[in-house]
């Protein structure tokens, strides 16, 4: 009976995980190989002030350039590369080339955001290493504003928040990404070192539809509470002028999005 168990499971294994975790240990060397090939680059997708159409600034995304499958988004590569323990190396580089790029050929006053995840702010030494990260690039620190998710927040609040409160004060910004996602309570939004907070696309593609009060209701809750508190708010995935219109006239400053600008190439904009 034993024997007759063991090999049903063998035939389970077999079938899917077997082809599970061949897929995953390709993924892996080729993630290796790609970073050794230097295939990463961040694309940037522009930040506009709503106000007057400007670009302000530019959110990192990642970006494989694969050389069989073509350009790789997040959603195809990054959970192997963080379950691998790659995505650090892989975020290292692709923060240092943002900040590179956008020193030698972005205008003074636009800033550069990018992802950071719970990974790295468990290290320690996370602040001190961006700030070398700055020294060798040489952007200036008020041009660099780091995402962070509620999520990410949760792990260890106290040593995240002295963390983000030592970037601070160094002149790194930080911006709490996908708000209204998370575990949003926007009662702890004080006590965090932000100075800004971006409105997650769920909410703004909700903002045009009929029967959309609620939304417009959360969203103007959002915006006061940010204001109150000096935080300026990013609206992210801003897909139709309605949607904008209805930011603009609420007094979102700043927003991205399929409507203003598609991720692409540094050279796209710069
Ligand atoms: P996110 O930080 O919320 O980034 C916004 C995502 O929304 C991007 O997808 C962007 O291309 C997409 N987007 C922008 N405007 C619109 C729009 O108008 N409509 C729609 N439907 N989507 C829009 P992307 O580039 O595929 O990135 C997905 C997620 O992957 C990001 O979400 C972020 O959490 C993560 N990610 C991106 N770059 C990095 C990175 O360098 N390192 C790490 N660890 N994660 C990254
Ligand atoms: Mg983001
Ligand atoms: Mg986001
Ligand atoms: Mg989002």
């Amino acid at each position: 009976q034993a024997k007759q168990l063991g090999r049903k499971r063998f035939v389970v294994f077999d079938e899917a995980l077997a082809k599970d975790m061949v897929d995953v240990l390709t993924m892996e060397s080729e993630l290796r190989k790609a970073l050794r090939q230097n295939e990463f680059e961040p694309h940037f997708q522009p930040i506009f002030r709503l106000g007057d159409g400007q670009i302000v600034g530019y959110e990192a995304l990642i970006r494989w350039n694969h050389p069989q499958r073509g350009l790789l988004k997040p959603h195809d590569f990054v959970r192997i590369a963080e379950d691998s323990g790659l995505i650090e190396a892989i975020d290292w580089r692709l923060f240092e080339m943002s900040c590179r790029m956008l020193a030698q050929k972005g205008p003074a006053e636009q800033f550069v955001t990018f992802n950071v995840s719970a990974l790295h702010l468990r290290h320690a030494d996370f602040d001190t290493r961006i700030l070398k990260m700055l020294e060798r690039t040489g952007l200036a620190s008020s041009r660099l504003i780091t995402e962070v998710t509620e999520g990410a927040l949760l792990d260890n609040p106290e040593s995240v928040r002295s963390m983000l409160d030592r970037l601070r004060v160094a002149g790194v910004g930080a911006a709490l990404d996908d708000f209204g996602t998370g575990y949003s309570s926007l009662s702890y939004l004080h006590s965090l070192p932000m100075r800004m907070l971006k409105i997650d696309r769920a909410f703004v593609h909700e903002l045009d539809k009929v029967g959309s009060k609620n939304s417009t209701t959360v969203v103007a809750a959002i915006l006061a509470l940010a204001h109150a508190l000096n935080i300026q708010v990013i609206a992210e995935g801003i897909e139709t002028q309605a949607q904008f219109d209805t930011l603009l006239s609420m007094g979102c400053e700043m927003g991205q999005g399929y409507l203003l600008g598609r991720p692409a190439p540094i050279d796209e904009w710069l």
